[in-house]
């Protein structure tokens, strides 16, 4: 029989613990000091618990557990002396039918690693779907982290420690995140779909208008039928519109009495007749992301925030529910800016931003978007003015709309570092981008002094120590210098000429203006006191978009609701919540990413356990939603 919460949370502490045994390995400390907080609301709050508890134990007490693990196929794999779990999970993941290469190459990897870090290798080997890596990820995920830093890898182990923790207790809650592996599958079924010259390699590039892309555009569409959208059709850019409707009457809320709430039925009080007085239209909630991916990307930039939304519509199908207000999902055709050079394609057609001269723009073939949405029947007729009046068309009226959310993988490091599923976006950060270049005084390496240099590669080097120390000065700004080159040195010459880049971005305005002046006095006094001079020019300047308080509020009362610690972060990338920003209330959130959160690389990942966290704080969402209109 599987555990209960209820039982967890009643049973005498003694029993408690046995009910948590093999959770660490050889370490039961660990669950007896989460289980003092019992009771515990949720499981993926005691799944947090755990963390905490490892987290203020130390550095000794970590390395003490991680070395109570056994090395993967390792000695004791081979005489048979593991923990029953870590039998189950080193079998599952095939670690006993190992190769003869394979079992001599994962030798070879832990004494090196061993040696390195004085700690075996610990990798959650049944992966993030939890139905077990393949030799070959395994291989590759243990030779990328012998690289690694140490200081990471330490935190890098543990994570995977509570990951594997996190397996047990499914297991022994008998919990399978069903709606997290729909959102999963689809999202690896999707990624099937991608563009000759990477497809070849295992690589997902998906750029706007390509057969790829369309091929996903239609299987969305089919998706969104199949789970019970009520219409689902690809518009004049490309975008992937499904509607689950509202309720076929609602009533006014403003109006008190115009409502009983009867089990989610909806129905009029006034001696059972319909008041028409009180009938409004319902309003639409807004919601996706994109699906055009960048060259060789992860899987879940983007896709995530359309197959979350997709799983409450038809959780909602299946149960025969309608809410007091419509929610229309769009899966974004562009986002990405990687075929032509508009981006936000998809999100600005919705906000009537759309430029007509972006129609003759070409991509690296020299084929114009207007070849590229001919080829891909986006507008039947083949007659341009038709297609522009098409697109203008798309331009929602926002007093239709309640607002819109998005769902979007975090891609950062700093939920993962945290040990937290989810995070509520405050603000995705304005930034302003330069490039500049000094210019010296090239002379001889050997003969030119100290004192009478005019090296312009100094100054910009001691300008990118500056932006380093000046954003970290604010907490949650970022500065980058992302190019740095001197053109045409030589090794005996003191660099004459530097040029390089800025990036800088912070949660609003005012802050960014503040981190970019500062910068640039800089700059100017770096110069001047180094005799050399500078030129330099703004190349794009983005405003911030805030999340709309009551917005941000109803993610953070989703997340609460799970039992989970609300964690405020702004978004460093921009999202297509950035374009609806210009006219309606938005709000994100962010969905925890593995492998330290990297994005726009194929290591992006996230596992089937947090995507069912996002997929319940967005029915916790919808909830709310519908509480207030019936209230
Ligand atoms: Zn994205």
């Amino acid at each position: 029989m599987p555990l209960t919460l209820s039982q967890l949370n009643a049973a005498p502490a003694p029993e408690a613990l046995s009910m948590l045994d093999g959770l660490y390995e050889h370490s039961p400390w660990i669950a007896e000091a989460a289980l003092q907080q019992r009771p515990f609301q949720s499981v993926a709050q005691l799944k947090y618990l755990l963390t905490e508890v490892l987290d203020k134990a130390g550095r000794k007490a970590q390395i003490a557990l991680i070395r109570a693990h056994p090395e993967l196929a390792g000695k004791a794999m081979v005489s048979q002396s593991l923990t029953a779990e870590s039998t189950n999970e080193q079998s599952k993941a095939g670690l006993t039918n190992c190769s003869a290469e394979e079992f001599a190459r994962l030798q070879q990897l832990n004494a090196e690693y061993n040696a390195k870090f004085g700690w075996p290798f610990i990798l959650a080997v049944r992966g993030p779907r939890g139905t077990g890596l393949s030799r070959a990820e395994i291989i590759a995920t243990f030779e990328r982290r012998l690289h690694g830093h140490p200081d990471f890898e330490l935190q890098e182990c543990l994570r995977n420690i509570h990951r594997i923790a996190e397996i047990r207790l499914n297991d022994k809650f008998g919990l399978t995140p069903t709606l997290g592996n729909d959102v999963w599958d689809w999202q690896e079924a999707l990624s099937e779909f991608s563009e000759p010259g990477f497809a070849e390699q295992g690589q997902l590039t998906v750029t706007y208008l390509s057969d790829a892309h369309r091929a996903c555009a239609a299987r969305i569409q089919g998706w969104m039928l199949a789970c019970g959208f009520d219409s689902a059709h690809i518009d004049a850019v490309g975008n992937v519109v499904g509607r689950y409707e509202a309720l076929a009457n609602v009533f006014d809320t403003s109006s008190q009495d115009a409502i009983s709430n009867n089990n989610d039925s909806y129905l009029p009080r006034q001696n059972g007749e319909y008041s028409p007085k009180t009938l409004i239209k319902p309003k639409t909630l807004l919601t996706g992301s994109h699906y055009d991916t960048v060259r060789n990307a992860g899987k879940y930039d983007g896709r995530l925030g359309i197959f979350v939304p997709m799983a409450c519509v038809r959780e909602l199908h299946r149960a025969g529910r309608r809410l007091p207000f419509a929610i229309e999902v769009v899966a974004f055709a562009e986002e990405e800016g990687q075929r032509f050079k508009a981006t936000f394609l998809g999100s600005g057609a919705l906000t009537g931003d759309f430029n007509p001269e972006w129609l003759d723009q070409l991509d690296a073939d020299g084929i114009s978007m207007w070849q590229a949405m001919q080829h891909a029947v986006l507008c039947p007729s083949g007659d341009k003015a038709a297609a522009l009046q098409a697109i203008a068309a798309l331009k929602r009226d926002p007093t239709q709309y309640m607002g819109f959310v998005e769902v979007h993988i975090e891609q950062g490091p700093v939920l993962n570092a945290l040990n937290l599923p989810l995070g509520v976006v405050t603000a995705i950060n304005a930034s302003v981008r330069y490039v500049g270049e000094v210019i010296g005084t090239a002379s001889h390496a050997g003969t030119t002094p100290m004192n009478q240099r005019q090296d312009a590669a100094c100054a910009v080097a001691e300008l990118a120590l500056y932006l380093e120390q000046r954003a970290a000065q604010d907490g949650d700004s970022v500065a980058t210098m992302g190019q740095l080159n001197v053109p045409a040195g030589s090794i005996n010459v003191v660099p004459g000429r530097c040029s390089f880049s800025l990036d800088l971005r912070a949660p609003n305005d005012l802050q960014r203006n503040a981190l970019e002046g500062d910068v640039l006095q800089k700059l100017e006094q770096f110069c001047t006191r180094r005799g050399v001079r500078y030129e330099i020019q703004p190349t794009m300047r983005v405003s911030a978009a805030p999340s709309a308080p009551e917005w941000q509020q109803r993610w953070e009362a989703a997340v609460t609701a799970l039992g989970l610690p609300v964690h405020r972060l702004p978004s460093g990338a921009g999202h297509d919540a950035m374009k609806l920003h210009e006219v309606m209330p938005q709000a994100m959130l962010f969905v925890r990413g593995q492998n330290a959160g990297i994005s726009h690389n194929p290591l992006e990942s996230t596992t089937s356990d947090d995507m069912q966290l996002a997929v319940e704080a967005f029915a916790q969402l919808l909830e709310q939603l519908a509480g207030k209109n019936r209230s």
